[in-house]
């Protein structure tokens, strides 16, 4: 059984039955709020999940390195609470995680697209994404299920091709249709062309200029759809799929 957890905006709390714990996008402070853009962007979510309080985290893949997704607050917490490898495409690795957040080189472990790496129990392979430099999305296979996050995108078409080329259970798609992301008709495309048995929005409800309802994504869904469930998460709360 996987246990998810939603962590607001695109961050996912994963673990495996065998234990293995993944982070995925955790922005888990209030960076953007208090510092980087006062006023702008007031968190409407607050974090749901105290890095020091996790008792293993065995990887933290990050999709690319925009604010919202990697900040460096949290990796630095990260970084001193746990010895969890860091996962991001070679370029964000380089550019953003070395160079500027400075991560040691040996707690990385870059993924480009097509490539993959074992952990117990898990395998996560790096996929393209069409947002911004070094941007990537993540399929993770465990217990016979694959699961599928998209990260920050547009609508591609090779997403058909990892469709195709894997059984997706779970989709985590964004649908915020804002600075290069897919907006719902997209959102609803990708879910079809990936052939998914299920899709779990992200990406909402963190920033107020920047937030759509997840209900209009799951009408949309439904109506094009209708045999592809629709599985909107609580922030905080343990889902088993
Ligand atoms: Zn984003």
């Amino acid at each position: 059984m996987i246990t998810i957890k939603w962590l607001g905006q695109a961050g996912i709390c994963l673990q495996t039955g065998k234990g293995t714990t993944i982070l995925i996008d955790p922005y888990l402070t209030e960076t953007i709020s208090k510092g980087y853009r006062p006023f702008i962007h007031a968190r409407l979510m607050p974090p749901v999940l105290v890095i020091e309080e996790i008792p293993r985290i065995d990887a933290v893949l990050y999709t690319h390195d925009h604010m919202d997704h990697m900040d460096p607050n949290t990796v630095t917490r990260i970084l001193w609470h746990s010895d969890a490898v860091i996962t991001a495409s070679s370029y964000v690795c380089r550019e953003s995680l070395e160079k500027k957040i400075h991560v040691p080189e040996a707690r990385l472990h870059p993924l480009d697209p097509g490539e993959s790496m074992d952990l117990p129990g898990i395998r996560i392979t790096a996929v393209y994404a069409n947002h911004c430099p070094g941007a990537v999305g993540y399929l993770l296979a465990s217990e016979g299920k694959t699961l599928y996050f998209c990260g920050d995108t547009q609508l591609f078409y090779d997403m058909k091709i990892i469709g195709e080329t894997h059984q997706i259970d779970c989709a985590f798609l964004c649908f915020n249709g804002q600075e290069g992301n897919m907006d719902i008709s997209s959102a609803v495309q990708a879910a079809k062309i990936l052939g998914a048995g299920c899709v779990v929005p992200v990406h909402y409800g963190m920033y107020a200029d920047n937030s759509v309802d997840p209900g209009l994504f799951e009408l949309a869904l439904k109506k094009a759809c209708p045999q592809i469930r629709f599985m909107q998460l609580e922030p905080g709360r343990e889902y088993q799929i």
